[in-house]
């Protein structure tokens, strides 16, 4: 059985994402800034599909930059507060210890250039709290910056709070809700949001292609300097088939957002259940404020990049919460910051489910993942020195 279990590392193209792919590279493949009339029907296509990601978040259309995916739309939303910010004298931003490394790493090249930086605690359920947002809220502060939903652990933001706080203080709300959008209602307008960052292989459109909303008034910096496209504010000639796919996945996502969640939430749960049974093991982050797709496991005494290969010889796709860099195993920064030690963190698998997943792979996953760590416990050196009482157990 093949059982892909990575979907919030990225999804699998829709099939009519494809198709309005191919058909714009086809018949829309003229640069939308030129004058003759094969340049400014992509020109209006190109307005069409801002309209149409505008609407699905209830933004206007000038307030959606398109861009090359949700890393580029969190370095711009993030360096555009910053410049503004310096402006007014403002050199203090707020976010929080377990967001995208989009995120933290544009921070700390901010922090190097004479910003400083609180990083808000996501506590034992990875949950930011929203009035520990407003108590770091200073005079200074110029952007508040928090995710939507965890990547590794799926924890649900009080994004919307946290935007009314925000407003409340005068200072920039972004989110990246690279895994919300598509998957969970957004109304930038009720959830009092002033820029936020999405990315279309996230919900089943194409690679490469994501946008940035900001609210408008708000200034932009650009980051890609060149030609006059997105009314200046990044240069480069538009990627319009990749845009239309990205738009026509969106609709789809959204008109199939509540049946995916209704169809996932008891499958989710029932894996969650299963995999519950294993002895010392802990489900990462809140059970409630949880995406319906996400299931992250720790189980102790066992490495994480070891689960994955072995899960990977049974055809499940899965990832860990660590994060290979360099040759040094570090363990997830996510999984720290709720406050796993490292040992247990090294032994974590993030599980983020597709949309039509079903019990027959449910039972596969529990059943495989359950043998799995048998069999690695039983040559694992942590283990026994759990087992023989030389170490006490972290997990129940
Ligand atoms: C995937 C992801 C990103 C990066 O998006 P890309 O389009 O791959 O650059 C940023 N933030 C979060 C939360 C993500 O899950």
């Amino acid at each position: 059985m093949k059982v892909y279990a990575d979907n919030a590392a990225t999804t699998k193209m829709s099939k009519a994402a494809i198709e309005t792919y191919v058909e714009y590279a086809n018949e829309y493949f003229g640069n939308p800034s030129s004058l003759y009339q094969t340049g400014q029907v992509a020109k209006e296509k190109l307005e069409e599909a801002r309209s149409r990601v505008a609407a699905i978040i209830n933004a206007e259309p000038r307030e959606i930059i398109f861009t090359s995916g949700g890393s580029e739309a969190d370095n711009q939303a993030l360096l555009s507060a910053a410049e503004a910010g310096l402006k007014k004298g403002k050199k203090h931003i707020i976010s929080s210890a377990f967001e995208h490394h989009a995120i933290l790493h544009t921070l700390r090249k901010l922090e190097k250039n004479g910003f400083e930086v609180t990083l808000l605690p996501v506590h034992e359920n990875g949950i930011v709290v929203p009035g520990e947002v407003e108590d770091a809220i200073r005079e200074d502060t110029c952007l508040v910056t928090i995710m939507t939903v965890n990547n590794e652990i799926g924890t649900i933001q009080p994004i919307e709070k946290i935007g009314e706080i925000c407003k409340r203080h005068g200072v920039t709300f972004h989110t990246d809700a690279v895994q919300a959008v598509g998957h969970l209602p957004i109304d930038v307008k009720a959830q009092n949001i002033d820029m936020l960052s999405a990315s279309a292989h996230k919900f089943h459109g194409p690679k490469g292609v994501g946008f940035l909303y900001v609210r408008k008034g708000l200034p932009i910096s650009n980051l890609i300097e060149g030609g006059a496209q997105e009314r200046g504010k990044r240069a480069g000639t538009e990627n319009l088939a990749g845009i239309m796919a990205m738009v026509i996945a969106l609709e789809e996502s959204k008109r199939c957002m509540n049946s995916v969640k209704e169809h996932l939430l008891p499958i989710r749960d029932y894996i969650i259940n299963g995999l519950s049974e294993i002895p010392h093991s802990a489900l990462n982050g809140d059970m409630k404020e949880r995406m319906y797709s996400n299931v992250n496991f720790s189980f102790e005494g066992i490495e994480g990049e070891s689960i994955l290969i072995l899960l990977d010889q049974k055809g499940i796709s899965a990832s860990s919460g660590s994060a290979c860099t360099s040759g040094s195993l570090d363990p997830s920064h996510v999984l720290l910051a709720i406050g796993r030690i490292h040992d247990v963190a090294h032994g974590s698998l993030r599980l983020s489910l597709c949309d039509d997943a079903t019990y027959e792979e449910a039972d596969y996953i529990i059943e495989n993942v359950k043998e799995i760590v048998e069999h690695l416990r039983g040559f694992s050196p942590v283990w026994r020195d759990l087992q023989e009482g030389k170490r006490t157990y972290i997990l129940k």
